[in-house]
């Protein structure tokens, strides 16, 4: 959600009753992240966290100072993302803050608990932005994590609905994630092209970017994203698809509406997306149209005998 977990976003997720994430890296300065937990502040006074993505970048960011805007502000709970987060852990937990580490493979979630994280946020294949190298869908990822963790998990990729959330608790998640189906909301800061196109969007319309750098990255298919593929099937290394897979150049996507500009991530649960909701609207459909999976689909299926039989 790099240039999308802002405030407005975060605030409207919070207020209705969901846990929404900041994304550090979004604002381009520390003292701005310190502006940024500020204002979200103001907009509600319930709980919210922050991530912090750990990739390569292309100006690497002052970890430890986006750290100190964490703590300073407040934030009692941290998404780290990426890398293993060790250093991450050991500069939060003292504070206070509960750590949340999104991964991609069961191994990657073993090490993260063996190193203390709180939870895990596990990552299918279908997800938007890294998938990690493994690709491995959820349907199979998440019931691994169930049998590999006793800490807490939920579920990441591929989620935008009542199905999947029931789905999601049935393979043994504590709950979901969600980046993409947040991205066509009312509240989400980002330009109307943008919203209208994940609701257009199918689960062909992504590329694999970087993929031959191991630091693949799932984004909408468009002229830049189909070009970087290109370059880098015929052999060509980062410094010749730099400038076009540059978040700065992204960013002009989500601000300008258009959807040529650069790269911007989107999932394949796009497929799912039918429409542009609030917020609330959309978190309590999720809530009730899951209960009714549970109520009635699933237990409709049970064979109850009748009594005295
Ligand atoms: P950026 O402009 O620094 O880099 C653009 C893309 O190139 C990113 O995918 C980055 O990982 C990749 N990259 C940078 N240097 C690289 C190198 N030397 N070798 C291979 N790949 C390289 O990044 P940004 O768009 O401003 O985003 C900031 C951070 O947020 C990055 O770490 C990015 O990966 C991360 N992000 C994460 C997700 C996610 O799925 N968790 C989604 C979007 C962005």
């Amino acid at each position: 959600m790099q240039w999308v977990g802002r405030a407005e976003l975060v605030a409207a997720v919070a207020e209705a009753g969901a846990l929404g994430m900041l994304t550090a890296l979004t604002q381009p300065t520390p003292e701005a992240l310190a502006a940024e937990i500020a204002r979200t502040r103001e907009m509600t006074d319930r709980p919210f966290g922050v991530n912090l993505t750990i990739l390569p970048t292309i100006t690497p960011p002052p970890y430890d100072e986006y750290r100190q805007a964490i703590v300073e502000g407040g934030v009692r709970i941290v998404e780290t993302a990426g890398n293993l987060p060790a250093e991450h852990v050991e500069a939060l937990q003292p504070h206070g803050v509960k750590i949340v580490h999104k991964c991609t493979t069961v191994r990657h979630a073993l090490k993260a608990q063996a190193l203390g994280v709180d939870a895990v946020s596990i990552d299918g294949f279908e997800c938007a932005g890294h998938p990690g190298e493994d690709d491995v869908p959820g349907l199979v990822l998440i019931p691994r994590a169930a049998d590999a963790l006793t800490i807490p998990f939920i579920a990441s990729g591929g989620f935008g609905d009542g199905r999947g959330l029931a789905a999601a608790l049935a393979l043994g998640a504590d709950g979901i994630n969600m980046g993409t189906r947040f991205m066509a909301t009312v509240e989400a800061p980002v330009h109307d092209n943008v919203k209208q196109a994940v609701v257009a969007g199918d689960e062909h319309a992504t590329e694999l970017i970087l993929r031959q750098l191991r630091n693949t990255s799932r984004v909408a298919s468009n002229a830049v994203s189909r070009e970087v593929v290109a370059r880098l099937e015929a052999g060509a290394d980062f410094a010749d698809v730099r400038e076009l897979v540059a978040g700065a150049r992204g960013r002009g996507v989500y601000e300008t509406g258009d959807l040529d500009a650069g790269i911007w991530s989107v999932g394949l649960v796009q497929a799912l997306v039918t429409d542009v909701p609030t917020v609330a609207e959309l978190v309590d459909r999720i809530v009730d149209d899951a209960a009714g999976v549970i109520a009635e689909r699933l237990s409709g299926l049970l064979v109850t005998e009748p009594a005295g039989v």
